[in-house]
């Protein structure tokens, strides 16, 4: 297997990295770093304007096909792209719903209308997205959901409350799993609808969390409305769409996330050798051990991407590793911080730092885009064959 890139693919890194180092100067100067784990609230005005910015040069929704806006790069330039991204601490991107998951789902699933009306906007960062999948009684067993749509003339009528609605706050628009088919259970008898955020029917209410970030939400919907032919595929077969567009969360978005991860393991062994810690041979070795998972993480997800077709399981595999990775980070971090890692930066307002942002914040990590349980069930079961989980 060979695992180098080709000269043409070193070419482009030396061009994303030429154009992101030319242009995060000037007005965007100041982008650099900003978002991030737990941090998805900070600047969003100033990091809109760099996503409008790299549009406007091409520089997003790269693997989309040329005839919806992309540039159709293979996937290692992709990837090379978000490594690149990284290295140059360019700041957290804001429309990952957009042209990481429905965007996606749209040029696989959606009408030639629905790709029309919302692919160029997507590419263009002037539409944001969000997700509106999880319920109070539904997460692992999204089948479950209760939100309800109805037809009502050229419309459909949305009631019911969806929760965890990341970036809800900023989004135009939310695709939504309601179950259309009166009396249908579990999977059957869902819709997937795209749902204009902004109307009188629909609440935002944003859940603080320990990070004193508000990244997700409650949403209520509440007789909100939305064309009749905003469904995507068709009434009532939402599962399939729901569970394409799963295929995207799990997969390619959370490829290339490595050198982020790089960057803030040296800011836990920065400040490691600030505080002294670095001479713990307990410390060190934690240190080492998350060095080795970095490249383990590398190889994997080289080896995935080298391969004809993904295997079944193989992007559980990867959200498994990443998630206890990271989780296990942001548990260093704290060990190295010290009895300084329980004072919080400013009591009022209240404020963290980084590194106890990243440890609050990856707490998460194991539970979205499917937790650990879930990831598990999935790789018993498509991968080593063990018998199917038996469902209630
Ligand atoms: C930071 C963050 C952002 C999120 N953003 C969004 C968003 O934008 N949009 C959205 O729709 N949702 C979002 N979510 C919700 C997320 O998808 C759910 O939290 C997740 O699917 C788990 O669902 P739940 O919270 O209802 O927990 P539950 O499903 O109730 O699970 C509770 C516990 O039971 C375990 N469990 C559940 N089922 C099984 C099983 N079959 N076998 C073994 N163990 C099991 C779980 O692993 C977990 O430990 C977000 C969540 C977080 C934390």
């Amino acid at each position: 297997m060979d695992l180098s890139y080709s000269a043409e693919d070193e070419a482009f890194r030396s061009e994303v990295r030429q154009w992101l180092g030319d242009n995060l100067s000037g007005d965007f100067a100041g982008v650099r770093g900003l978002g991030g784990t737990g941090r998805e609230n900070e600047a969003h005005d100033e990091r809109l304007a760099w996503d409008r910015h790299l549009a406007e040069h091409g520089w997003t929704c790269i693997g989309w096909p040329q005839e919806y806006g992309g540039r159709g790069l293979p996937l290692f330039q992709q990837v090379i792209f978000h490594e690149e991204y990284a290295r140059a601490d360019a700041p957290r991107r804001v429309n990952h719903f957009g042209e990481e998951l429905i965007g996606p789902t749209l040029i696989a699933f959606g009408s030639a209308e629905q790709k029309q009306r919302f692919l160029p906007k997507i590419v263009a960062v002037e539409e944001l997205w969000c997700q509106g999948y999880s319920e109070p009684g539904a997460g692992s067993d999204l089948a479950n959901v209760s939100t309800k749509a109805r037809l009502d003339g050229d419309e459909w009528v949305v009631d019911g409350q969806k929760i965890w609605t990341s970036l809800a706050q900023f989004a135009d628009w939310c695709f939504v799993i309601a179950r259309s088919e009166p009396g249908s259970t579990r999977h059957q008898g869902l819709s997937f609808l795209l749902v204009p955020m902004h109307q009188d029917g629909v609440d935002v209410r944003p859940i603080e969390q320990l990070t004193g970030d508000s990244e997700f939400n409650e949403v209520f919907f509440t007789a909100a409305r939305t064309g009749k032919d905003l469904v995507v595929g068709a009434p009532g077969d939402g599962w399939s769409v729901a569970m394409g567009l799963l295929g995207y969360e799990r997969g390619v978005s959370t490829i290339g996330q490595q050198v982020g991860f790089a960057r803030e393991l040296e800011k836990v062994v920065a400040l490691a050798k600030d505080n002294g810690s670095y001479d713990d041979p307990l410390i060190r070795d934690r240190i080492v051990q998350a060095r080795m998972g970095l490249d383990v993480m590398r190889l994997n997800a080289l080896r995935t991407l080298s391969a004809d077709e993904p295997g079944p399981g193989d992007a559980s595999v990867s959200k498994l590793v990443w998630a206890n990775w990271h989780r296990a980070l942001g548990e260093l971090a704290m060990a190295v911080a010290g009895p300084a890692g329980l004072l919080v930066e400013s009591a009022d307002p209240y404020r963290v730092s980084r590194l106890q942002s990243l440890f609050l914040f990856s707490r998460a990590d194991t539970i979205y885009g499917g937790s650990n349980e879930v990831q598990r069930n999935i790789i018993a079961e498509r991968v080593l064959g063990l018998p199917r989980e038996p469902k209630g």
